[in-house]
Parts: C-alpha cells; structure tokens; sequence
C-alpha cells in the first residue's frame, strides 16, 4: 500500500502546516492503514512452536488457521446492492484435506453465513455444522463424520453489508455534475479485511487461484484482477465472469462495481493497461497513464520476469482510506494519487502521482508474485516498492533527479529512527495487528534507505540480479527477508545477511564523529544517535553497540579528490591522511544511513573549501545533519544559525526543505513575543533567492527551480510575513483567477497558502466555495487544507467543526484536523476540539487516519499544552497501535525540550534581526 497523504510532500505543503523539525512532522502521515481490530483476540500464543508449521486441528494459536485443510480454488459469485448497501455472496473453494478431519476453520467476520456444505469426488454432499467466532474472526465447519484426505469443494453462501469504513466490501459515493450521490462498491483487504467479502483463509501463505464473478445492475461496470471471460445477462443482471487468476494471497483480491469510464487501453508488451474514474475525470489520466506504462515496461525489463497478470487496470476511488493499493491487475487508488492535471498541477502533485503509480506497479513482482510469508515480512514488501519506485521515476524522468529528493524522505526516517522510541525495521509479528506499525515511515523511508545503501555498496547490477534471483526462486510462493539476503549473497558473494542484520534488528542507527589526531590520521567513532539523553540508561533502551557502516570517504589533497569504500565495523577506526590533505567528507554520495559530525576543525575547512563544490545529497545532509544535532544539543544553536547564513546562494529545493523546516520549528518553539525577530530572520535567510528567482519562471528553467520558486515565495510570505510578498501574492491571486495560465503551477500553491494566512471571512468562503468545486483532486486538496492555515479563530473553529459533520470525507478529515494542531494560531484550538470530541473522531474516523490526526500534537510544543496531552492520553488510556503515540511524546519533548535549553540564546540571537 502507499500511504494516503505524500510522505514527500512538497514543501509548501509542510510549511503550510508548520511542522516540526524536517520528518519529524512527516511521521503523522506515515503510519498504518486499515487493519483489522481483533477486539478481544488473546494476546499470548503458545510459545515454544512455530505456528506455521502446524498442522493439528484445532491449534491453539489465535492467529494463524490449522494446516491440515489448504485451499486451491475459488469461486465466488458476489451480487452487490448499490442502493441498500448490501451484497449476497455464493462461493465454491476447491481444498485439499491433508490429514482425516471432522473441522474446517476458517476466517470470516461480519458475514452472515447461510449454509455451508461440502462434497468430495463421490457420495453426497454433507452438510456443516457452523459456529462463528466473532472475537477470532473465524467460522468453524464441523461435520458428523471425517472427511478422508483427498480433495474436496466446499460450498457457502452468505451476505454482507457495504460499509463505510473503508475496509473490506465497502461503499464509497460521489456527487455528479448536477449534484446528484452515485455510489460505488469496492474493496480494501489489506491485511486482513478480505474475510468480510467472502469467508477465506486470510493468511498470506494460503495462495490460491481466485475464478470471480460479479452480478450487477447493466448499467454499471465491473472490474476486478483479470480479465473478463463473459458477459451475460440473466433475470435483468449483468453477470461478470472474471478469468481465473495466478495463485495469489487473499488481501490482493478486488472487485470494483460502479458508474466508471475507462481510458482506451495501451498495450505493454503483452499486457493491456488502462486507467477507470468517476464519469467527467477521465481527462485527468493521461499523465498517470504515461507513468503507468512507463514503469511497467523499466519493471518488466528490471526483474527479467514478464508482467505476472492478465491485464492492468488503475482506478480512482473517491473515498479511499490509503493512498494506494497493489491488488493485482486491478490497482486501486485515492483519486489525487492517480488523476492530476499535467497542465496546471505543481511539479510536487506530478511526482506524487509518479511515485504511487511505479511504486504500485513494482509491487506486481515484489509483493504480489512473490509475498510474505507473514506479515513480519511486510516491512520488506512496502520498503523494496519504495526503493523501485525511486529507480522507475528516475529512469523515466532523469531531470527530476528524483534521488536527489529522496534526500527528504531519508531525513524523515532519521528523525523518527533518532527516538528511544523508535523500533527496529524488523520485529515479530503474532496478531496480524501488531503489524499496524510497520506501516510508518521506518517500514517505507528507513527500509528503502537502507535497500540503497546495500545497492551502492554491492553495486547496482549486481543488485539487480539478486533481486532477479529472489523472484525467480519463489515466483507464485511466499518468502522471508532472509531469502532476500541470500540472493543478493549468493550474487554479490559478499555475506549480505551479516551486513544487514544491524540495521534491520536493531533500532536506531549511527552517529559517525570525525576528529583528527595528530594532524594526519582521521579517527571516526560510531555511536547510536538520539536527540534526547537515554531515559533508563541501565534497564528499558539497550543501546545497540555498533553497525557494519559501508562508509564512503573522499578526501581532497593538492587540489585533487580521492575517494576510499571502506566497512566501519569497530567502535572507534582511524584512517592515515595524507600530508597536503584540505578537507575532508564522509558519506560522499550521501547514500550512507547515518549522521557525521564534525570536529569543529574539520567543519572549518570543508566548509572553506566551498559548500558549492559539493553534490547536492551531500550539502542536503551537511545541514540536515547538522540541525539534527543541534536539536540533539551536540553543536551550539548559534552555530547552526550562522551555519544557515552560507545557503544564500542555495538553488536546490531539498537543502533549502531542510533549512525552511528548521525555521518552521524554531517559530513552533518561540514565544509570541519573538515571533517578528524570526520573522526578520526567516526573510533574511531566504530573501536573496527569493529575489533572485522572482516570480515567473525563466526559459529553458528546469521544473525543479520552479518548484523552489514556490517554495521559496510561500515560506517568505508565511514564515517570513512578508507584506510586500503578500501584496504580489494578492495581485498574482487575482490575475490567476481571470486567467490560470497567467501563473506558473508551481507558485499558484504558494498564492493560496499565503492568502489563507493572512485572509478573512470573505477570503475563506471564497476558498471554501473553490473546494468544493474543484476542477482536480489536486486543486480540491489545496484549497481543503488552505481552510486549516487561516488566523482567526472563528474561521479556524468552522474547519473544525465541519471534520465531524460528515461534510469532509473522513478520508481527509483527520488530516484537516492535525494540519491545524501544526498551525501555530490554531493549535490551542484545535486541541481543545480533539479533547471535546474525541469519543465521535473515534467512531467516524478511519482508523489510521485518527492515528495520523494525533501526529499533530508535536506541533504543542509549550510546556503547558505537553502537560495536558501527556494527562489526555494517560487518563484516557489511548493506544495508537505499536509505539506510535510514544514516539509522538518523545516528539513534543525534543521540541519542548529545545525552547527550555536554548529558548534565551534562541531569543537572543534573533534580537540581532528585529
Ligand atoms: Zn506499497
């Protein structure tokens, strides 16, 4: 799955929002999806034996099915009832018994199972005895007399409801031109929800071959993971058949039933792409379309294997609780995930779009060809279709240097991983649900960092045909991490697994120290990072001792660079300079994933030697590193602040998120009194580029420096408070609105942030009225979320209330609600509303999206408001899932933490600026 908001966004997006410190803020969109709740599941299994080996019936392991009957084939027959929200559902699964047995268990929830009967190749069928266990979601079959091994069809028919929690079968509606509500039927199983459409072995190793067919109005379109094989019509129906599909698990089925219009389809080697909407967007698929078939084509070629499926179909969605999901053939998508307008969408909204579609697309092989075998093993799925991602988009679009910008989301992963509260990629997993918190920016960002860290160490073909090799094995079977490992082992004949092994089970990451010893030899000494002192030095947080780093060192001597590759096992190793050396770098290429320190000598010299003569990954993570341990109190403030002086004369957009993002928490830290003095000081800063780009893009500008534009000019209108910025802004605003092409796309973003910021009632009805007639996802986004950066309270108090009034769809309503705890005007406010109305967020809100709502209370960083969370969620007894909402506290403490350390030097260095 992706997740439903960018984890890149842009950065006009984040300063929006003020967040706090570069990815820290991300975190909140980071975590978890749709995840089953097993409400009353034990929470202890048997120890002692690994449950996947089980094959007795009636094993006591809550959460993964006896062995001992193993599904082949299904045939499903689902008739869904658009109006009343109800589906009946028939089904015939072909299984093998592999040992005598008088119970079949299996999952199901929410269904009502009607009858349940099996046959085997004689006699007559026999009919089950059925008992539903509710709070582990399973259906137990018993019959009088054994059933002998052998095969055997089980029939069982059962109904359901279309529900609106974005899981399972569910119910998703939209407006038409004219106002009226459509509704549309589709699915979400991942990870368990499978089992509320039809009764399953919903466990990722029970592969099966799905034969699926859909009965529906013959007004409607159906879709779902093959192609169709028939279409007839019987008792005034359409009845869909479905091609029978490869052997895959159950949380990759789909059926989408509904008034959708595809885009004529393009052939890819042998496979047929297309993309579905909602009637009247279908003009907006031709950019994902074009990135659809261009990462599809990369893959087919990257893996050596041939697209796995029959056919590809994308769809929008209009209610979609994730960004993203890789059912095979049939993706499924929030709509500004995959529909955008090429022409007046920023290049921030086109590379989103760009990343879900080829990230999606690489899961057809790594994921889907091949799965998991548990659901410990997610973090590698969703981590390795990262990773792809960033490969394909490079290829199609080199001048996005999209590997530059994946600088972003490596800081984001260090800022979580940086916490005591963090955990290791990798742990295990009994209760599906104990997996709600891979889905985070450690699973994604930290696992693809560390998957490109491995590629440059061992090399990139080699890589390649390790991965080549993993799939080949396991093609149509299931598969752990390790065997990952010793496919890239066996190629690179290098012991990947022992090199890997730290960063995947350990939790946190290393803090690299330069110094020099006498002059001529360069001591690097590896330690964890973490930007507060250990909490329980002794017992909770054993400090894992070290890494195998893959450490890259360039060293510059008599004008000339030389790099060395070395491994950095030990604590402390020591590398012989030469005499004439100037300046030295670690991490050159920027692909290590660890911090540097320098000694201050060392600083001094490379930073005389020219920042403009390093790469742009390594003077992201010169000041990205930098203001992390000045967070951490391991470099003077006023270091850092002077330090931010040498990027004046910055041009690239990621140096220049980390920069803005800094300032953005040191205004979430000040007090009101201080706020002009950074105002100054931010204006200062950013000004020189922002009057060296102006405000219209030159000939023959890459779209990069246009997006820095944007950037540029929100931040200096916000953050800034510029009044002259926000004058032009005003003008330009105007002009836009007579004429969309009067303004470049990029800055239009920077226009509606700026006049929400400093807009009144009439500003907000007219962006509110923009919202809700919205020409793009894009644009309906933009405008949605202008409604969380207004000031006055009153305008601030209506986005509010409108998140629970069912106005908002509750895919974006928390989101809308924690970008206003991270707007320093509303943060008060809207905590005081997430108190008052917690019990109702909590029955509307998807899941994952409540999560991500309380990932705003990092922004609350005064000590007052950090007292009062901590007593809400005590007294509550709140649990966000794995260590989630520790890991938001310890956010708000490093914040809070900061301002009581270096407030009075923070408000005395600013004095300088007023
Ligand atoms: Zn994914």
């Amino acid at each position: 799955m992706t997740e439903p908001v960018g984890r890149r966004q842009t950065l006009q997006a984040l300063i929006k929002h003020v967040r706090f410190l570069l990815a820290i803020a991300l975190t909140q969109f980071f975590s978890s999806w749709l995840y089953t709740s097993f409400a009353q599941a034990p929470t202890e299994r048997p120890k002692g034996e690994d449950m996947n080996q089980d094959s007795t019936p009636g094993t006591l392991d809550p959460y993964r099915l006896p062995r001992h009957v193993v599904p082949i084939r299904y045939d499903l027959r689902l008739e869904p009832d658009l109006t009343a929200a109800r589906f009946a559902g028939q089904e015939t699964i072909t299984l093998t018994v592999l040992q005598p047995t008088s119970e079949i268990v299996l999952n199901a929830i929410e269904l009502d199972i009607t009858s349940a009967q099996i046959e085997g190749n004689s006699g007559p069928a026999r009919q089950a005895t059925m008992a539903l266990d509710a709070s582990l979601e399973r259906c137990h079959l018993t019959f009088t007399a054994p059933l002998s091994p052998g095969t055997w069809k089980l029939t069982m028919t059962f109904c359901g409801t279309l529900n609106d929690k974005l899981r399972g079968f569910y119910r998703s509606t939209y407006k038409d031109e004219r106002g009226a509500t459509h509704s549309m039927a589709a699915t979400q199983f991942e990870a368990t929800d499978a089992r509320r459409a039809f009764p399953c072995w919903d466990e990722p190793d029970f592969k099966a071959v799905f034969a699926t067919t859909l009965v529906i109005d013959p007004t409607l379109s159906a879709v779902s993971n093959t192609m169709i094989a028939s279409e007839t019509l019987a008792g005034g129906k359409k009845v869909v058949r479905f091609a029978d599909t490869i052997k895959m698990s159950t949380y990759l089925v789909a059926f989408i039933v509904g008034r959708i219009e595809p885009t004529e389809s393009v052939m890819i080697g042998q496979t047929a792409l297309r993309l579905w909407a909602i009637p009247g967007k279908g003009h907006l698929a031709r950019f994902g379309q074009d990135i659809a078939a261009a990462s599809l084509s990369f893959f087919e070629n990257y893996y050596g294997i041939p697209y796995p499926g029959d056919k590809l179909d994308l769809l929008a969605i209009p209610d979609f609780a994730s960004g993203a999901m890789e059912n095979l053939g049939a993706i499924t998508y929030r709509e500004t995930a995959l529909l955008v307008d090429q022409h007046s969408a920023s290049h921030g909204e086109l590379e989103r779009v760009a990343d879900v579609v080829a990230h999606e697309n690489a899961h057809m092989w790594f994921g889907d060809l091949v799965t998991m075998s548990w659901w410990n093993g997610l973090w590698l799925n969703e981590a390795f279709a990262t990773f792809m991602e960033m490969l394909a988009v490079d290829a199609w679009k080199p001048e996005w240097k999209r590997w530059d910008s994946f600088g972003v989301s490596r800081a984001a992963a260090f800022s979580v991983d940086g916490l005591w509260s963090t955990r290791p990629i990798e742990y295990p997993v009994q209760a599906p649900k104990d997996a709600d918190a891979m889905f985070d920016v450690l699973t994604y960002e930290k696992g693809a960092s560390v998957l490109r860290m491995l590629e440059q160490h061992i090399g990139p073909t080699v890589f390649r045909d390790g991965v080549r090799d993993y799939l080949r094995a396991h093609a149509y079977g299931n598969a752990d991490t390790n065997d990952l490992w010793v496919s890239l082992g066996k190629i690179a004949k290098q012991p990947v697994p022992e090199l890997m092994d730290g960063w995947i089970f350990q939790p946190g990451y290393p803090l690299i120290t330069a110094e020099l010893r006498e002059g001529l030899e360069l001591v690097l000494t590896q330690q964890r990072f973490t930007y507060l002192p250990n909490p329980s030095p002794l017992a909770l947080h054993p400090s894992p001792v070290t890494w195998q780093i893959p450490l890259q060192l360039r060293v510059t001597a008599g004008g000339k660079a030389n790099t060395s590759r070395m491994l950095l096992t030990e604590k402390e190793s020591t590398v012989p300079l030469p005499r004439d050396w100037e300046s030295i770098l670690l991490n050159e290429g920027g692909h290590g994933f660890y911090r540097v320190r320098y000694a201050p000598d060392l600083l001094d010299r490379l930073l005389n030697t020219g920042i403009d003569r390093l790469a742009v990954t390594e003077r992201f993570n010169l000041i990205n590193d930098a203001w992390a341990i000045t967070a951490a109190g391991l470099m003077p403030f006023t270091d850092y602040l002077d330090l931010t002086a040498r990027f004046t004369a910055e041009r690239d957009k990621n140096v220049w998120a980390v920069l803005l993002d800094s300032f953005s928490f040191l205004n979430r830290i000040i007090t009101v009194e201080d706020r002009p003095a950074l105002e100054a000081f931010v204006r200062g800063r950013a000004g020189p580029a922002v009057a060296a780009l102006g405000w219209a893009p030159r000939s023959g500008e890459s779209e990069l420096t246009k997006q820095l534009r944007g950037e540029l000019i929100g931040a200096q209108g916000k953050l800034g408070n510029d009044p002259a910025i926000q004058r032009r802004a005003a003008e330009l605003y105007r002009a836009y609105r007579n004429d969309a092409k009067a303004v470049d796309p990029n800055v239009v973003p920077a226009l509606v942030a700026i006049l929400a910021h400093t807009g009144d009632a009439t500003r907000y009805d007219e962006f509110n009225e923009r919202f809700r007639t919205a020409a793009t996802p894009q644009e309906e986004r933009r405008y949605l979320f202008s409604l969380a950066a207004f000031q006055p309270k009153a305008l601030l108090e209506r986005t509010l209330a409108r998140t629970i009034s069912g106005e908002i769809r509750t895919q974006d309503a928390p989101f809308l609600v924690s970008a206003i705890l991270g707007n320093v005007y509303g943060r008060e406010l809207a905590w005081a509303f997430v108190k008052t109305n917690w019990e109702k967020m909590d029955q509307i809100f998807p899941k994952q999206g409540l999560r991500r709502m309380c990932g705003g209370i990092v922004s609350l960083a005064t000590p007052e408001l950090e007292r009062d969370v901590r007593e809400f969620f005590t007294t509550r007894k709140i649990d966000l899932g794995g260590k989630t909402l520790e890991q938001y506290l310890e956010q708000l403490r490093i914040g809070v933490n900061v301002r009581e350390r270096d407030g009075i030097v923070l408000r005395q260095y600013l004095q300088a600026f007023r």
